[in-house]
């Protein structure tokens, strides 16, 4: 079974007979489940991660199309903001901003877009291999207008509400992307371990000779903009002397002054007030802003002894708490940087510097140590935040940037998420946790290639907001005919001037594009038309379900479309939300381009095929990390070759598919009754799991169906009633039970492989049955067929045969050689059923069953050899040798064979028996056996069995 090439001829078949077009028209009008596609970024190839959540999302549909269900099949591609921006700029070469601007934001933004379309197309045809069903020609883009005019009409709401607002902060700032980075974008992974250089510091204190605080920074940059040092009120302080100098700096870090003398020991409350000279105060931008209290100490609780000097550097400019502390301590404020995080005029000898390059620091280390002002600098490694996109080292800058204020959805919001249903559900308690955790919510960015914020803002402190194309048109006041006919983005949408309705002055929109998380937050609006289609919408709103990788998305996609939809309608956007974790390599590792661990999906696909992949996939446990290489889907793909292996043997030994008309077959034969129960067994627990979205558990299940009760035990008990039946009666109840096994198997495996379960569908269907087994209907259960004390009695039955086959094993005696008799204990005496005792004898090659409550064990056999049951053993060796030759010449069933032989000893005369002979010629296939050595044969060998020789030559005949 080669799986790769089998699913292009099944694609094939899908393509040339319309097969999709079929079963999405397929429960029209009937009861909706609305599932709503998260958007994939439309910007690299799709990875093999991402194909682990769009299986789920294809199974999920698939069944429940099966089970009868109206669906929408909209894919969504997630299309704009930096990352997209990012690639671009790499692909073009640019270095930054200004190379953006010097290209044209128009070209730019069209690149954006371009870019978009490409990978649009090339996710699609990814995903299509996958084996993913979707209306492709009608994905949505959140590029669209009317994704960006929705969300206009949310920040319109927002604003209404007076939630949207301006606000000075400082904020995590990529120094290449020339953006502030939010809180939501900051996951613990954009950490990275660096090594950077700190430095101790001696600022001098005013009025007391040569004495100094020594304080510590990894973060250089900042020392310009230093106004003031904190510490601890409740931590003991000391003053150290060393020579002539006394340092001042907290207890436990005393012996940082080696060789030094503790003279004085104190509590940090005493240091409040105490002024130091600036190490900067030369320059213009310190001078003014110090002019009127200069630098002095505050008291601040979280001032701890564990790194540095227990006294804090404090610059507002730079940091999130510093900033906080000037508002509270009314400190000077000294912005150090631009948005190419570079020094500001007044800044000297750094003013136009890059702030967070090594050359820079090493200018500041240097004048440092002429003013004399350097204690010591050493290396220092710690976790640094990187920027997600870039991963370049961020640093703190203070920016204008907007919000929506979260003090009045905070409560709702909770409410809100309470309603869903998380899968798993400790979802609910991470997002609950981000919700009472989230600081307001940053939407904008200094960027091109997003979402236009419909702020317009005037020089008079007062702005607006525009909530749909409509009102901007109503209200431009010139650059309407520039903009009209293109998508409202930059540079377009920046033509059209509006007149402020305080001071009638004509004003602009302001420059920023939008957070990214809001073009996928509305798509529960946008995409199911709340402004074209109020009665489609109300149809499909709230989504039944949604899927996508957790990690992040409790602060990312969970997080904008709970919020958006507690904006626009007071409720929760969808009844489920169903989480999973991420894909690593085969060792646990994260996969990285950089560690050449990673597997491309188009080559994994290729190489293993897409049901193998989606078999792992389904069967993993969602709350772990899935470990994906070529050998675990190899393993999931030996599992399947033993479903393949089950099907390819009832098509090997029947020829003619049954025709009986009742749904379910009726066979007297115990071992089919009871692969019957277990089978309708099967299909409540997988309808049950699936359900309840429990793929693994509905996977498992089936899994081990079709290895350990179908393969295992059902086929392997049954091979002789299907090659080699005593009538036809024996036959036709096996085909016929068999058949409706497989037949309807391959409809529970449809959601979760559908090429394999196609391909074996289409050669078990009938005429009258549906031409694809993805428009057949979900199986149901005969719940009468079930027959829980029969399979009590066939676990019996099997625990001990696996007993018997153990001691066979440990004894040395092969199952080929009969035995007189079985023992079994009175406990087993509750078989009591001539077929299942007639199972055991075959399986494990006794003449008989006795029970004996007296055994000490379960099970006991008799493994003393009789003549006859010696000869007996032997006539199998020799049967198995025959079969072995003829798989070696490649025979097939059908295949006639002559036999030639020429034996010594106990041999020769086993073989002169008639009832031997006839057994030899049934068994394997031949016409004729004649004593002697032919020369004419295809294949000879020569034996030895027990003490006597054995020569065989077999000639393929017919
Ligand atoms: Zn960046
Ligand atoms: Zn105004």
């Amino acid at each position: 079974m080669n799986f790769v090439e089998n699913e292009h001829k099944i694609l094939k078949f899908w393509k040339d007979n319309n097969i999709f077009e079929k079963y999405q028209k397929k429960n029209h009008g009937k009861k909706r489940w609305s599932f709503l596609d998260g958007p994939i970024t439309a910007n690299n190839p799709m990875g093999v991660h991402h194909a682990w959540g769009r299986t789920y999302k294809d199974l999920f549909q698939r069944y429940k199309v099966m089970r009868g269900y109206d669906q929408r099949f909209q894919n969504g591609f997630d299309c704009q903001g930096l990352w997209v921006e990012v690639e671009v700029e790499k692909e073009m070469g640019f270095k930054s901003k200004k190379d953006i601007e010097k290209f044209g934001i128009e070209k730019f933004v069209n690149a954006c877009k371009a870019r978009v379309m490409k990978y649009s197309k090339i996710q699609t045809e990814q995903s299509i291999r996958l084996g993913q069903w979707m209306d492709w020609d009608n994905s949505y883009f959140t590029m669209s207008d009317e994704n960006n005019y929705t969300i206009w009409s949310f920040l319109k709401k927002c604003h209404q509400k007076g939630w949207l607002y301006k606000g000075k902060d400082v904020v995590p700032w990529c120094p290449r992307c020339g953006t502030a980075i939010s809180q939501h974008e900051i996951l613990s992974e954009e950490y990275k371990e660096v090594v950077h250089k700190s430095i101790f510091i001696k600022f001098k204190v005013i009025n007391k000779q040569n004495t100094y605080f020594l304080v510590w920074t990894t973060t250089p940059w900042t020392l310009p903009s230093n106004v003031a040092l904190a510490v601890n009120p409740e931590l003991d302080y000391v003053e150290v002397k060393k020579e002539q100098e006394t340092f001042i700096l907290v207890k436990e870090k005393a012996d940082l002054i080696s060789e030094g003398k503790i003279v004085k020991t104190f509590k940090g409350k005493e240091l409040e007030g105490l002024k130091y000279e600036g190490i900067f105060d030369e320059l213009p931008i310190v001078k003014q802003a110090l002019e009127n209290n200069g630098h002095m100490v505050i008291l601040w609780d979280e001032v701890s002894f564990e790194e540095g000097t227990g006294i804090v550097h404090i610059a507002p400019g730079c940091g999130q708490e510093d900033f906080q502390l000037s508002k509270d301590f009314s400190l000077p404020v000294i912005d150090p940087t631009n948005e190419e995080s570079k020094y500001l005029p007044g800044f000297g000898f750094l003013t136009n510097k890059l702030v967070a390059k090594d050359e820079t620091r090493d200018l500041i280390f240097d004048n440092l140590k002429e003013k004399g002002k350097v204690f010591k600098i050493e290396n220092y490694r710690h976790r640094y935040p990187i920027c997600w996109r870039c991963k370049s080292e961020l640093i703190f800058r203070l920016v204008d940037e907007w919000y929506i204020s979260m003090d009045d959805l905070r409560e709702p919001l909770k409410k809100t998420v309470k309603k869903i249903e998380w899968i798993p559900s400790f979802g609910k308690e991470r997002e609950i946790d981000w919700l009472n955790n989230m600081h307001d919510w940053m939407i904008s960015k200094k960027r091109y290639w997003g979402l236009a914020l419909p702020i317009f803002e005037c020089d008079c402190g007062h702005f607006e907001v525009i909530g749909s194309k409509q009102e901007l048109k109503e209200r431009a006041v010139s650059g309407w005919e520039k903009f009209e006919g293109h998508s409202p983005h930059r540079p377009w949408i920046d033509e059209v001037k509006i007149k402020c309705s305080k001071c009638d002055k004509q004003i602009s929109r302001i420059l920023d594009v939008g957070n990214p998380w809001l073009d996928a937050g509305i798509v529960s609006f946008s995409t199911l038309k709340y402004s074209s289609d109020k009665k489609y919408w109300k149809k499909w709103f709230p989504a039944d379900f949604i899927c996508e990788s957790f990690p992040g998305q409790f602060k990312n996609w969970f997080y904008s479309l709970i919020v958006m939809s507690q904006v626009m309608n007071n409720t929760a956007p969808v009844k489920t939300i169903f989480g999973h974790a991420t894909v690593k390599d085969e060792k646990g590792e994260e996969m990285h381009k950089s560690k050449g661990n990673t597997i491309w999906f188009d080559d994994g696909v290729e190489k293993m095929g897409a049901d193998a992949m989606r078999w792992l996939y389904s069967r993993q446990n969602i709350i772990h990390d899935l470990r994906f290489g070529y050998n675990t889907v190899d393993e999931a793909k030996k599992k399947l070759l033993t479903l393949w292996n089950s099907f390819y043997f009832f098509k090997t030994y029947v020829k003619e598919i049954p025709n009986s008309k009742s749904q379910i077959p009726n066979s007297k034969n115990i071992l089919d009754q009871w692969i019957i129960s277990k089978f309708n067994n099967l299909i409540e627990k997988v309808t049950q799991n699936l359900d309840q979205f429990k793929t693994s558990q509905a996977v498992l299940a089936m899994e081990n169906f079709f290895i350990n009760n179908l393969s295992l035990w059902y086929i392997r008990r049954s091979r002789t009633r299907l090659q080699k039946p005593k009538d036809e009666t024996e036959k036709r109840e096996a085909t016929e039970v068999l058949y409706y096994i497989l037949l309807n198997l391959t409809k529970l495996i449809a959601p979760v492989i559908p090429f394999l379960a196609e391909e074996i569908y289409l050669s078990l269907k009938k005429k009258d049955m549906p031409e694809s087994v993805h428009l057949s209907d979900w199986p149901k259960t005969y719940k009468r067929k079930i027959k829980p004390d029969l399979e009590k009695k066939m676990d019996l039955v099997r625990e001990i045969v696996s007993l018997s086959l153990a001691k066979r094993k440990e004894l040395g005696i092969k199952v080929r050689q009969p035995l007189a008799s079985l023992k079994i204990k009175s406990e087993s005496s509750k078989i009591k059923n001539n077929q299942l005792l007639d199972l055991i004898k075959q399986e494990i090659n006794v003449k008989k069953i006795i029970y004996d409550p007296k055994i000490k064990e379960e099970i006991e056999l008799d493994i003393k050899l009789t003549p006859e049951l010696e000869d007996e053993g032997k006539l199998r060796d020799i049967l198995r040798q025959i079969q072995n030759i003829r798989k070696e010449l490649g025979l097939k069933p059908s295949h006639r064979i002559f036999i030639g032989y020429e034996a010594t000893g106990r041999i020769k005369k086993i073989l002169a028996r008639q009832e031997s002979r006839t057994q030899i010629l049934n068994e394997t296939k031949a016409d004729k056996i004649k004593y002697g050595r032919s020369p004419n044969i295809d294949k000879e060998k020569e034996l030895k069995i027990g003490q006597d020789n054995l020569w065989i030559g077999i000639k393929k005949i017919k």
